[in-house]
């Protein structure tokens, strides 16, 4: 990296791994200090308490100001963290773009719209989402979300404590804004000189967003083409029959024929060129999942019964969460696909079998 006198710098490529990375993860910037990654791009690094300690956020900037392109959490460290970085900046924010619904990437829309009175732009479903996801649910009936994880293969008393604890997630997202412009697939952002076509991909989330500068080859990518790491594919209790797996694969379809030189701008790790061979490895890392489930389900086991064919380490708590909702979406794709059926056992779980 090239460091700037205003505190601001600005990234380099190098090779690795069969991708070009840029800059390397030994230089990647602290957080709190902007990196210009393309002429009035900004790469924020902004911390994040979870095992992923981090999430990438980005600034664009246009002639009438700054548009933030995710928001990280709900925290006072997020909050100390973007008034330092747009005091540096020095120009009024107009906008905020959030990819998708996950709190990470929209859990402060809320205050910063609020703070600069500014709209916050989202793609509907993904703004309808976290609306229902993180609102209140007191007196709902939670016997569905009790199914899920009965239908899973755990016990009532552990199917209880995960439905009994919501707070970690929810307590990360400030109230949303009551209003929004809604972003839709094929629309066009003209900001700072830049065509940013809008794209949407479910498989992640619903209606994800990306944004891509054809004349740039440059695609802000959210979650949905991690460089080092397979984005969560998950299903999850609110809609417990889903097949986010093919519409994942059709996503990748479509990325992998943007140009290859494309630089992708994306929400965890570090910037990358390389996007038609990380979507080939990304297809890749599921399909050897689907092979080893078919493999493993040749006489009828549940969904937590799987894990250990998935998953190499000892999987509890937030884990064990996101590891079942990944492993369902992979059961589920078999059995639409017809290669796995599904029959309900006398505990109300599910149990799985590779029809012969
Ligand atoms: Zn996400």
């Amino acid at each position: 990296m090239q460091r700037r006198s205003n505190g601001i710098v600005h990234a380099l490529l190098i090779r690795k791994e069969g991708l070009m990375i840029t800059p390397s993860t030994h230089s990647v910037p602290p957080s709190g200090e902007l990196c210009e990654v393309a002429s009035g791009i900004y790469w924020l690094r902004m911390p994040l308490p979870f095992a992923l300690d981090h999430i990438n956020l980005y600034i664009l900037e246009d002639e009438q100001g700054l548009y933030l392109l995710d928001t990280g959490v709900q925290s006072s460290q997020s909050k100390s963290v973007w008034r330092q970085c747009l005091a540096t900046l020095q120009k009024p924010v107009i906008g905020v773009i959030a990819t998708h619904m996950h709190p990470d990437h929209c859990g402060l829309a809320g205050w910063l719209c609020s703070e600069y009175n500014v709209p916050l732009w989202m793609s509907a479903l993904e703004y309808y989402a976290a609306s229902t996801t993180f609102a209140p649910t007191t007196g709902a009936d939670t016997s569905v979300e009790m199914n899920y994880f009965i239908q899973a293969g755990l016990t009532a008393d552990h199917a209880q404590q995960y439905v009994n604890d919501r707070t970690s997630y929810t307590q990360a997202v400030a109230p949303l804004p009551l209003a929004y412009r809604r972003l839709v697939k094929g629309n066009v952002l003209s900001i700072g000189g830049r065509d940013w076509q809008v794209l949407t991909f479910g498989g992640h989330s619903p209606e994800h967003v990306c944004l891509y500068c054809a004349e740039g080859k440059l695609l802000i990518g959210g979650d949905q083409v991690l460089p080092y790491i397979s984005p969560n594919i998950g299903v999850y209790s609110r809609e417990p029959e889903a097949n986010p797996l093919a519409d994942y694969f059709a996503s990748l379809d479509t990325l992998a024929k943007l140009p290859d030189d494309t630089l992708v701008l994306p929400s965890h790790n570090v910037p990358y060129v390389g996007l038609n061979f990380r979507c080939n490895e990304l297809r890749e890392h599921h399909n050897t999942m689907l092979v080893r489930l078919e493999q493993f389900c040749q006489s009828p086991v549940s969904l937590l019964a799987c894990m250990p064919q998935l998953y190499e380490r000892k999987l509890t708590g937030q884990l064990l969460f996101f590891a079942l909702a990944e492993g369902l979406a992979h059961l589920n794709y078999l059995h639409y696909n017809g290669t796995l059926s599904r029959q309900k056992n006398t505990d109300g779980s599910y149990r799985y079998q590779t029809i012969a």
